[in-house]
């Protein structure tokens, strides 16, 4: 036993309070979790929306901490993400595997595991799991999709409805609990959980007119016909050309429609439903931000290409106000974490449940496993233990959350749970053995949008995507020439090897995931049923 050791020990026997007060110096866990917000639409990440400066406060975060350049969900779509988050299983395993199903909670959660390791938990916000919360000592939920003006919320003690703007009401419910309702002697674990950027894009009022004076970059891919994909790719329903909606998903001309019928197939309304339950004076400042808009669109008569262009400002101004507001609040929480003197012991995270398509191969939307939806932003800030301004490139995945927060909190992590602790590598590690390999498998079909089930593979350079149920699809594509997924290399010569390579390792991965769902043809019955085939 060396000198200090021996001081240690010493200094442990003499003051026992405060050698177990060490236990309430864990770090604290702010977990900031926003709902569709893709890479691309944060400066740090360095995508063809930088120039518009989208996320000063986030970029901050990545200037203070690591970004994980290649960070994936396992299933693109907003429950079954926050399925995996709270469980570390794939959806096939935590049972949550599209939006129609209810998330079980009775069953093991990081949360909980959090809790009986000593740590307080709450979570506000957009839960999207249906069901009451367990696992936190506090809880403020948006009941599904919630609204942005004047939502209602869940609580323990009963449904309440806050007047004002989503993403401000969660911030303020979030700062609250960190200065008046957490106990000062354990460390924390925080879940804020935005509903912005989703669908249908509202952003608040003083956001209104950010934007209005520039163009938005386009996407090299905003015309892309999708020729050389597999066919599913030519029958979803996402485009912006033909199914992005000028009333319901735009607010053109936002009074008169208010009751007209949906134009798209399974279409919800809450947009609508939104804007009348807003204030007079909220729906005042509306119109006098979209009616000058408007008119001056009626009047350009616009068609084709041109029409797509604008719904493009249009969609991508408001989907990057909207995103401005969760910016807005992340500087607010980390303000919030100084001011009571908790910045330099709490663990700041900034995700989102999966990527988007920002007009990207003429989409909005997500659930294909094409880069734009499968990236979801990680960037976590740790003082004095993650290197400020470090970035990563290996390979981590949504299913890596739980047992991060556990390990972070010095907890075990259980064998059931499927992915691995980030905090090597937040620590500046770079194992050898870390994988190289992700796993895919999106199930919402048919439904809203119309993109069929999917699984597959993505290794650091290639990717291979099955669609099963249409016969026997299959996508092949080099990232490192290709990067925006434009040749379907499956099937060509020279491939014929890595194919062979990628099915036998997806095949491993599926043994691995312990994954037997899927994988199996639907008649051609069904098939015309669902998907009218040209
Ligand atoms: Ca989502």
């Amino acid at each position: 036993m060396n000198r200090l050791r021996i001081l240690a020990f010493v200094f442990a026997v003499l003051f026992p309070s405060l050698s177990s007060s060490r236990a309430a110096e864990r770090p604290n866990i702010l977990f900031i979790f926003s709902d569709d917000h893709a890479p691309h639409a944060i400066g740090a990440y360095n995508g063809w929306l930088k120039s518009v400066n989208p996320t000063p406060n986030i970029d901050q975060l990545a200037a203070d901490g690591m970004l994980f350049e290649n960070s994936f969900c396992t299933n693109s779509i907003c429950g079954p993400s926050r399925a995996v988050i709270q469980t570390g299983k794939h959806s096939h395993k935590n049972g949550f595997m599209n939006n129609g199903n209810s998330f079980d909670w009775n069953q093991q959660t990081f949360p909980k595991l959090l809790q009986k390791a000593g740590y307080q938990t709450a979570i506000y916000g957009k839960s999207h799991l249906k069901g009451k919360p367990q696992g936190f000592d506090d809880w403020k939920v948006l009941p599904g999709q919630g609204l942005y003006y004047n939502p209602d919320f869940i609580t323990p003690e009963g449904k309440i409805t806050v007047e004002g703007y989503c993403t401000d009401i969660v911030t303020d419910m979030a700062a609250d609990w960190l200065k008046n309702k957490r106990s000062k002697d354990k460390p924390f674990m925080l879940m804020v959980q935005h509903k912005a950027p989703h669908r249908n894009w509202m952003p608040a009022p003083r956001h209104l007119h950010l934007y209005d004076d520039i163009e938005i970059p386009e996407p090299t891919t905003l015309f892309d016909k999708w020729e050389d994909n597999a066919p599913p790719a030519r029958h979803q329903e996402l485009e912006i050309d033909r199914h992005m909606d000028l009333n319901y998903d735009l607010f053109v001309d936002l009074t008169p429609d208010f009751d007209q019928p949906a134009s798209q197939k399974r279409q919800d309304r809450s947009a609508w439903k939104n804007m009348k339950r807003m204030t007079s004076k909220q729906l005042g400042i509306w119109r006098d931000a979209y009616a000058p808009k408007d008119a001056a669109f009626h009047q350009a008569k616009l068609s084709g290409k041109e029409l797509v262009r604008w719904k493009y400002q249009r969609y991508a101004k408001n989907y990057l106000r909207c995103v401005k507001g969760v910016d807005e609040s992340v500087g607010t929480l980390r303000d919030t974490l100084k001011e009571l003197g908790l910045d330099e012991n709490t663990i700041v995270i900034y995700s989102s449940d999966q990527g988007f398509f920002v007009g990207d191969h003429g989409w909005y939307d997500k659930r294909w496993m094409y880069e734009e939806s499968l990236k979801m932003p990680f960037i976590a800030s740790w003082p004095g233990v993650t290197k400020a301004g470090s970035r990563s490139q290996l390979m981590i995945q949504n299913l890596d959350y739980a047992e991060t927060f556990l390990d972070v909190a010095g907890a075990e992590i259980p064998v059931d749970m499927q992915g691995l602790s980030l905090v090597p590598l937040l620590k500046g590690q770079n194992p050898t053995d870390w994988r190289k390999s992700i796993y895919y498998h999106y199930y919402e079909y048919p439904s809203v949008h119309m993109v069929p089930r999917q699984f597959g593979i993505r290794t650091e350079r290639y990717k291979l995507i099955h669609f099963y149920e249409f016969g026997n699809e299959w996508e092949l594509y080099d990232l490192q020439t290709d990067p925006d997924e434009l040749s379907n290399l499956y099937g060509k010569s020279k491939y014929e090897g890595i194919t062979a390579d990628l099915k036998s390792q997806l095949k491993d991965l599926r043994k691995k995931y312990q994954d037997n769902t899927g994988g199996e043809a639907k008649s051609e019955e069904w098939q015309k049923k669902v998907r009218p085939l040209e």
